[in-house]
């Protein structure tokens, strides 16, 4: 659903050149000719640069993906792992990426205590006899092939289309043919990670008034026939309401991390209901006072996820953003124009996000 669209955008509206020629005379600067794709600042101020080359505490990521090729990559990412001090990683099943989930399991199967598996639900057949069938089928990936928790499921606006081994189109979470599924997870204790939506600035016009317009110009979400952003909170909402005896983790902040009020609100009112960070650093570090403050307060609620393969520094950007207090910095490969800060979170607070309520959730609800 993403939609590339070439835009033209002039920096004359980040970029204020002294004595600014008239808009007419072309030539007459070179800020005219800038656009706003190629914005690319360098950092001139002269303040702290922290490297954080290790967590400050042992993590356990809740939201990764089959990234590899084979069993040589495997070892690699645990050895990148123990450098930046990740105990264990969600292998997360999803449709867009990796092989068959009992693979996954056999490839990984020798590094089992550093990576947990997330099974798919199996759409295969809708009918109420095929439902069941598929609760028996994730009541056996849990039993013998050790499944923890549900997802990633995902619903971008068309159903769950992350699903394996069938897409589950217009399937959304409130879907009634789907509950005895989620259920059915909640009787096992296996926790539901889904994604919903996009970050909002993707829905909204491609023009001068979007804030995330550079990122949002090619990953935009064209709503014409599926569900737009709020409808897809509704159906998030009403399967949390419905399943008080299912937990779920709403991946990237649930897509919400333009609204922490409107987050926070949903976390009071649903013990059920956990977010992750994952791939969402760019979307909160342009925040970081409201940001640190939401996870201050929703520190039990709040767990590490990465969901952007095993890089070295793909680790360490996501661990300057929360233990530093370093400000006004880019990370172009997020993609978007603006500057982010360090959250400088107290340890207590950093503890519980990198492992602790994982730990809780992974062991307790069990
Ligand atoms: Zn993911």
């Amino acid at each position: 659903m993403k939609k590339s669209l070439l835009l033209l955008i002039s920096a004359a509206f980040v970029l204020a050149a002294c004595n600014a020629p008239k808009a007419s005379d072309e030539s007459a600067s070179p800020a005219d000719k800038v656009l706003l794709r190629d914005f690319n600042p360098t950092v001139v101020n002269n303040i702290p640069v922290t490297q954080v080359d290790k967590a400050k505490f042992p993590i356990i990521d809740m939201h990764s993906h089959d990234y590899v090729e084979s069993a040589a990559d495997i070892e690699q990412w645990c050895k990148n792992m123990d450098e930046v001090g990740v105990l264990n990683t969600a292998i997360m099943h999803c449709s867009w990426i990796g092989r068959p989930f009992e693979e996954v399991v056999e490839l990984y199967a020798p590094y089992k205590d550093r990576f947990r598996f997330w099974c798919c639900f199996d759409y295969s057949d809708m009918s109420e006899e095929g439902i069941q069938k598929a609760c028996q089928l994730l009541e056996r990936y849990h039993n013998e092939l050790g499944a923890v928790g549900v997802g990633e499921l995902g619903d971008k606006g068309e159903g769950d289309t992350y699903a394996r081994p069938k897409e589950g189109k217009d399937i959304h979470i409130d879907d009634a043919r789907i509950q005895p599924l989620i259920r059915k997870a909640g009787e096992l204790k296996m926790p539901i990670s889904i994604h919903i939506a996009e970050p909002y600035w993707m829905y909204l016009p491609m023009d001068e008034t979007n804030d995330g317009l550079v990122n949002a110009v090619t990953w935009h979400v064209d709503t014409t026939n599926c569900y737009g952003y709020w409808k897809l909170m509704e159906t998030f909402e009403n399967a949390v309401r419905e399943n008080p005896g299912t937990l779920f983790i709403a991946c990237h902040y649930l897509n919400m991390s333009h609204d922490w009020p409107h987050l926070g609100a949903l976390l009071d009112k649903y013990p059920n209901m956990y977010v992750d960070i994952s791939a969402r650093v760019a979307e909160s570090a342009h925040t970081p006072r409201a940001t640190r403050e939401f996870l201050i307060k929703y520190q039990d609620r709040v767990l590490f996820g990465t969901d952007n393969g095993y890089e070295l520094q793909m680790y360490r950007n996501i661990f300057r953003v929360l233990e530093s207090n370093d400000e006004h910095f880019y990370i172009p490969e997020y993609g978007y124009h603006w500057a982010l800060s360090g959250f400088n979170l107290p340890d207590e607070v950093l503890k519980k996000i990198y492992h602790d309520n994982a730990e809780r959730i992974l062991n307790e609800y069990k």
